[in-house]
């Protein structure tokens, strides 16, 4: 550290992302939630020589084009969708603009909220997920907080029932409340139509996980016009071309092929659904995803053992060594040949316990 550094950041701990190895080699990396396929074919045609020499000019810092697919496809106008490098950079925002009376949410979801609230210098509270890692919006009553809400949640998997975000926006129609929907193309049900008749709802997507671009790096949000507005005027005061002009293509392309859309989530669905069935069969407690991840505890095994087991075997899954969570790993689904690989190699790390 540099006797430079504000003395407010001196304490910052950084988000922990999943690894990323350098070299590949042979391992399959169930670790970080990609996708196992790769980008829309339409995605892939735009590294041509021409766009990459447009690459001397700045990006439409508007998004004009990708705001407009994004708004067709959930049938907005692209005036109330807002796009962002990742949906990290939106979720930055909201954490630096819209938490004037802090930030709530679980103490088991995605990493990065407490670490934008320490960023931020934003006041948070922690709601507790019930025994059985469910959220109870009861829970949210009386909070003034913005409500941070990862549906299906992260790395849970759980999801809340469309009428349970209603109810959390009818509590308090002066408190916001931020769904992050990272995941919820994989059997959750979004809520981007209640943003219609909530103005105090902003959904946050991405197209990190069920668009192939974790990579591009871009994520969105829809919400009430001023909110989005809101979210503007940010990004136009700190970084007002935070997307580059390839991702901006990318994106536009991902969205408007709604058929490899639906195939690949598809896809991810039925292998969720095979593996699943197979741990259970094992004898692993195995919570209900929604999400292209599973999230498992192995019988006999601590979560760290059976994580160690399998890195040694070349399969690299997420474990978090933390309360409530210790006993389990998270397991991104991939392919039907990598779950297959998976099955066989924890049948023979239980065999060998
Ligand atoms: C992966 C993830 C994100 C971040 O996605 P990016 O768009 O890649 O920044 C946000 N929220 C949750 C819950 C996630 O799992």
């Amino acid at each position: 550290m540099s006797r430079f550094l504000d003395r407010k950041l001196q304490t910052l701990e950084p988000y922990t992302p999943g690894e990323q190895p350098r070299d590949m080699g042979k391992l399959i990396k169930l670790n970080t939630n990609e996708s196992p396929f790769p980008p829309a074919p339409g995605v892939l045609d735009i590294l041509t020589r021409g766009q990459s020499a447009d690459l001397r000019l700045y990006p439409d810092m508007n998004c004009t084009a990708l705001r407009a697919a994004i708004g067709a496809f959930y049938g907005v106008e692209p005036q109330r969708v807002f796009a962002g490098n990742g949906s990290d950079d939106v979720l930055a925002f909201c954490f630096h603009g819209f938490c004037p009376n802090g930030a709530a949410f679980a103490d088991i979801t995605y990493g990065f909220y407490p670490v934008f609230a320490q960023m931020f210098g934003v006041q948070e509270t922690i709601v507790p997920l019930r025994a059985d890692f469910s959220i109870d919006p009861q829970d949210y009553a009386g909070i003034k907080s913005t409500v941070f809400i990862a549906n299906p949640n992260a790395p849970t998997g759980l999801c809340l029932a469309p009428g349970q975000i209603e109810a959390l926006c009818r509590q308090n129609p002066d408190r916001l409340v931020i769904v992050d929907e990272a995941y919820v193309d994989f059997g959750g049900e979004t809520v981007v139509g209640l943003t219609e008749k909530y103005d105090n709802l902003l959904v946050v997507q991405t197209f990190s996980k069920s668009r192939q671009l974790a990579g591009g790096r871009l994520g969105f949000a829809i919400g009430a016009k001023a909110l989005i507005d809101d979210l503007n005027a940010m990004k136009f005061a700190f970084n007002p071309y935070s997307i580059n002009r390839l991702t901006l293509l990318a994106g536009q392309a991902a969205m408007e092929d709604r058929a490899y859309f639906d195939k690949t989530r598809g896809q991810i669905c039925e292998n969720r659904a095979f593996a699943r069935e197979k741990l259970i069969q094992m004898g692993f407690s195995v919570t209900d995803s929604r999400a292209n991840f599973l999230f498992a505890r192995a019988p006999g095994l601590s979560g760290g053992a059976y994580y160690k087991a399998l890195r040694d075997r070349g399969i690299l899954v997420r474990w978090f060594d933390r309360d409530r969570i210790r006993d389990y790993v998270r397991i991104t689904v991939g392919t039907r040949e990598q779950m297959e690989t998976l099955i066989e190699e924890t049948a023979q790390i239980l065999r060998q316990r």
